[in-house]
């Protein structure tokens, strides 16, 4: 058994690629090749805790497929990572890069932990020494980390830091998602929301929706589902739910967004928000909206509860929020399923931007940004209709169709796969 390929979440990831692949006439030799991750790293880190003991955390970083640029992913703290998660993560990215044009491979880490657990001390030291034992194998030219789940801007600014006194030079691009001070983008924290709300516009438009009565549910208010509330608020629409891991808010006028971002930054969590309804976690998926945006973990949608979800259209900020089965359950009913790949791609554009910027030292604006993500974005969007329109299959298969059609040209123009 391949500890890397044998999750179910890898397991999962490849089976779309297989339906996908079939679709496209995918070379076999490349199909074979992009079944595998090309390297994984496993690093036990030691730490010194506060109270003085040593302590050892496992982590990890997957290089899945490099054949349009340096790997790209981000790394993610929590206590349930595992080595065949990050592998199928770090796979996503390899497709999600393809699928939205960017010079880009699939990379992704994490460390077992829980970052709540740690002080802001030991986080330091357990990123330092992180970021020292996987050194050899990133740089900006070689794979290039980014925040995820349980990680944020500071946590790039140690790396960044690291990495740079090992190398004996400042290397501003051997992460993205840094604060602006020491090279980050301006727009970089609310691009992954941000791009959300830009598939959801035109979603919305499919569904003959207006965005100004859209009324919208999104769990998880971390940096995914903050900035996708934050943002479809500005437009006019109205979150009625959303949650994070204190469990769920909800009130059918519409939160007011700017009251809850202050409120979560005094009290950390969304729970107690003044005027709303207590919800939980499993029931805000099964709220009767017109869009549901799964922003927090992978497989919350499931056999199981698919058959009582209720929106029109479920845009995926997440990674693997739904499982294979939920997937054809809600196409089955009708439910436009705007895919992670497409869905939460706003990130990593903006990553790329951020890279660019660096190489240059010539910083954007963010109005700068925001009009170009905007742009890579909806091309994404309608590349991957038009695939699903013309071939009559979901959106999901539609965006690995159209990322599988870019990787297997770059695979057999550089002789990997024949
Ligand atoms: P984050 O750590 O900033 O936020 C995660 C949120 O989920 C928090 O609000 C947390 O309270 C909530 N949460 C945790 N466990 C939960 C549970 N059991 N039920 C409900 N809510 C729970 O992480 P993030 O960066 O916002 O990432 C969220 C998802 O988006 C992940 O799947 C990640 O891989 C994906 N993603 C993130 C980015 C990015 O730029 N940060 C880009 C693409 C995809």
């Amino acid at each position: 058994m391949n500890p890397l390929t044998s999750g179910p979440f890898y397991q999962n990831t490849m089976k779309i690629v297989e339906d996908a692949g079939r679709l496209v006439n995918l070379n076999p030799n490349a199909l074979e090749r992009l079944r595998y991750p090309r390297r994984a790293i496993i690093v036990n880190v030691p730490v010194k805790m506060d109270d003085g003991r040593l302590k050892i955390f496992t982590g990890y970083r997957v290089q899945h497929n490099q054949m349009l640029g340096p790997f790209k992913g981000g790394i993610r703290y929590h206590h349930n990572v595992d080595l065949s998660e990050v592998a199928a993560l770090a796979a996503l990215m390899t497709f999600k890069n393809s699928l939205l044009g960017l010079p880009l491979g699939g990379g992704k880490g994490g460390i077992q932990v829980d970052p709540s657990m740690l002080s802001r001390n030991e986080l330091e030291g357990l990123t330092r020494r992180f970021t020292s034992e996987i050194a050899p194998f990133i740089g900006p030219d070689k794979d290039i980390p980014a925040p995820d789940v349980g990680t944020d801007s500071q946590t790039m600014a140690w790396m960044l830091d690291t990495f740079s006194l090992d190398s004996g030079y400042s290397q501003t691009g051997v992460v993205t998602g840094k604060p602006v001070e020491i090279g980050g983008s301006l727009g970089r924290e609310s691009a992954t929301g941000l791009g959300v709300v830009y598939i959801t516009q035109k979603a919305v438009q499919i569904k003959n929706i207006k965005m100004s009565e859209c009324r919208i549910a999104i769990q998880g208010f971390g940096k995914v589902g903050m900035h996708a509330a934050i943002e479809a608020y500005a437009l006019g629409a109205r979150v009625v739910a959303v949650s994070d891991v204190s469990g769920g808010i909800y009130t059918e006028k519409g939160l007011n967004i700017p009251d809850l971002v202050r409120y979560v930054k005094e009290h950390k969590v969304v729970k107690g928000f003044p005027g709303s309804e207590v919800i939980s976690n499993e029931d805000i998926l099964e709220l009767p909206v017109d869009v549901l945006a799964p922003c927090a973990l992978e497989s919350v949608i499931t056999g199981e509860n698919a058959p009582r979800v209720k929106a029109k259209i479920i845009v995926e900020g997440a990674n693997g929020p739904l499982t294979r089965e939920a997937d054809e359950i809600l196409h089955g009913k009708g439910i436009l399923v705007c895919p992670d790949i497409l869905a939460n791609g706003g990130g990593v554009v903006v990553s790329y931007f951020e890279w660019v910027q660096d190489i240059v030292w010539l910083f954007w604006t963010e109005d700068e940004v925001r009009s170009k993500l905007r742009d890579v974005m909806y091309k994404a969007f309608d590349s991957v209709y038009a695939f699903a329109d013309k071939s009559n299959v979901n959106m999901r298969t539609a965006a690995m169709g159209t990322s599988l059609e870019r990787l297997q040209r770059a695979m057999m123009l550089r002789g990997a796969a024949w």
